[in-house]
């Protein structure tokens, strides 16, 4: 990082990774540690923001499922008011910024207002659960492609994806925000032609101590999905490349004991 990046009255989009501060890169901290001002999201670990420095202001702009776009323009907003004040300011997102993140809404605001908007890229979900688990997200002849897919939906509007090509095969299938949603996922898929025995591994809280990881098959990730879950970030991931890797058997007897 060049010392005039971070000038008064720029913003960055900081990627805060899966939960873990070691996974976190060394301009992230960087910037965390130089910012006036520091906007975060509820995914944000605890343990990340604790290396937000004493005497710089933390703001918890975590927005609660059902109210996203009201809040989505007040954070603009904030952070607009922020950079306009001449601050540096930080806005920490879980995750890459740029996977599930609402960051052109936020460019798009600050760059409108006027002002500079720069992106430190973070480790992604679907990164940090296939590295617990020891297990690649691709496979040579057998995952060629790896799809990040929302299984978020606009409130009370029916989950719009297109199941067909999702349930082709041949991919590897990661599901954000898909927790509440999984038997759905799986009845869909299972609908549209994929097999029920088509590998699934379950994660909540990737990378966090408290991670726990399940290997089952898509005709169980419902029932595996609720007995694992809670109301901890989960992440989903479909496909053949999941086939049962020994470390992600002994994720899963791991999260039995527990
Ligand atoms: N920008 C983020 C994704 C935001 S969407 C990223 O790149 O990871 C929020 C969803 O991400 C959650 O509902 C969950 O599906 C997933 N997620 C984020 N952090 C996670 C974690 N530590 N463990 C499991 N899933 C996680």
């Amino acid at each position: 990082m060049q010392p005039d990046d971070f000038a008064p009255g720029t913003v960055w989009l900081v990627g805060a990774g899966p939960g873990d501060p070691d996974l976190l890169t060394m301009k992230a901290v960087r910037l965390i540690s130089r910012a006036d001002i520091v906007f975060y999201d509820a995914l944000v670990s605890k343990r990340v923001r604790a290396l937000i420095r004493e005497g710089t202001k933390g703001v918890n702009v975590g927005k609660r499922s059902g109210r996203h776009s009201k809040d989505q323009s007040a954070i603009n907003s904030m952070l607009v008011g922020a950079v306009r004040a001449g601050k540096r300011v930080v806005r920490l997102k879980g995750g890459d910024p740029m996977v599930f993140g609402r960051a052109t809404e936020e460019i798009s605001a600050i760059e409108a207002a006027g002002f500079r908007v720069c992106v430190c890229p973070g480790i992604t979900a679907a990164s940090a659960a296939a590295a617990s688990a020891g297990l690649s997200l691709t496979l040579r002849g057998v995952a060629r492609d790896v799809r990040f897919v929302t299984a978020h939906s606009r409130r009370d509007a029916a989950l719009d994806l297109d199941w067909a090509s999702l349930a082709r095969g041949g991919s590897t299938l990661a599901f954000y925000m898909g927790r509440d949603v999984a038997g759905h996922i799986a009845r869909r898929l299972i609908e549209a032609g994929m097999s029920g025995a088509t590998p699934v591994l379950v994660t909540c809280n990737a990378s966090l101590p408290d991670e726990q990881r399940l290997a089952t098959r898509l005709d169980l990730l419902d029932l595996a999905t609720r007995a694992l879950a809670g109301s901890a970030p989960t992440l989903i991931l479909v496909g053949p490349a999941m086939a049962l890797a020994e470390r992600a058997r002994s994720g899963a007897m791991a999260a039995e004991a527990d």
